[in-house]
């Protein structure tokens, strides 16, 4: 089994990408934020330690972190690999990770601090499938998603106070991450900052290197 990491800001596109890489590669998509959020709202001892962590834009404590990884690899749709989102986001995570999947590449979608409040800031989802649109830069059709089951969710740390401090956590304990994948010789930078379907594009071109 090998698995693929997309590795990025807040905002940064993983989320949008990989409902799109998931269609070609076949992986599921893993996101531990999709996670916690189902932890905080199912009321599980887990989602009762994140929720404050989450809410104030800090990353949730690695052991936390990697216990439900650890589990949901287990599952059989995760046989052939995975593509993670959001996970690892700190060296100690990245380690964990090593001992339990060999991953093959990691996907580092780059987009300036600036551009990301306005990402976040506009950012809403389909509560039906989870597809994720924005006010100005993908916004849902007309009629609703194609999904059928249209409800615009909106996240509560999706405002301007909280992603100044997600940014901060970003820079300080995700990005050293980039230099160790990279002396790993499976690190590939994709230029974010593009309509989302050139991304893609450059996306699949990497994961075939
Ligand atoms: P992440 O999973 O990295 O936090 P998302 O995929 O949720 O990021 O994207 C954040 C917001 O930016 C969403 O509202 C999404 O629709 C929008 N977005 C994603 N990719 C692009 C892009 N290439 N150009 C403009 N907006 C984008
Ligand atoms: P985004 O990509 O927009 O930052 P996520 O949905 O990936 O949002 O994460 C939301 C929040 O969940 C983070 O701000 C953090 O508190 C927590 N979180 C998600 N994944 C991790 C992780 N791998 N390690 C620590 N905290 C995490
Ligand atoms: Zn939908």
């Amino acid at each position: 089994m090998s698995s693929i990491v997309l590795f990025g800001p807040p905002g940064a596109g993983k989320g949008t990408q990989a409902e799109r890489i998931m269609v070609a590669t076949g992986l599921p998509q893993v996101s531990t934020g999709d996670m916690l959020r189902a932890a905080v709202k199912a009321g599980t001892e887990t989602g009762m330690v994140a929720k404050g962590f989450m809410e104030s834009g800090q990353l949730v404590p690695d052991a936390v972190i990697i216990d439900l990884i650890k589990d949901r690899i287990l599952e059989p749709d995760a046989a052939n690999g995975v593509m993670f989102d959001g996970f690892p986001r700190t060296i100690p995570q990245a380690e964990a990770l090593a001992g339990i999947t060999s991953v093959t590449h990691v996907i580092a979608i780059e987009v300036p601090d600036e551009r990301i409040v306005e990402r976040i800031c506009g950012r809403y989802s389909c509560a039906g499938c989870g597809s994720v649109y924005h006010d100005t830069f993908n916004p849902v059709a007309s009629g609703g998603c194609n999904c059928g089951q249209w409800q615009e969710k909106r996240r509560a740390d999706d405002n301007e106070t909280t992603v100044n401090s997600r940014l901060g956590a970003y820079h300080e304990q995700t990005s050293p991450l980039a230099d160790w994948y990279r002396s790993k010789g499976i690190f590939h930078a994709v230029n974010g900052d593009r309509a989302i379907d050139e991304i893609t594009g450059d996306i699949l071109v990497a994961l075939n290197q």
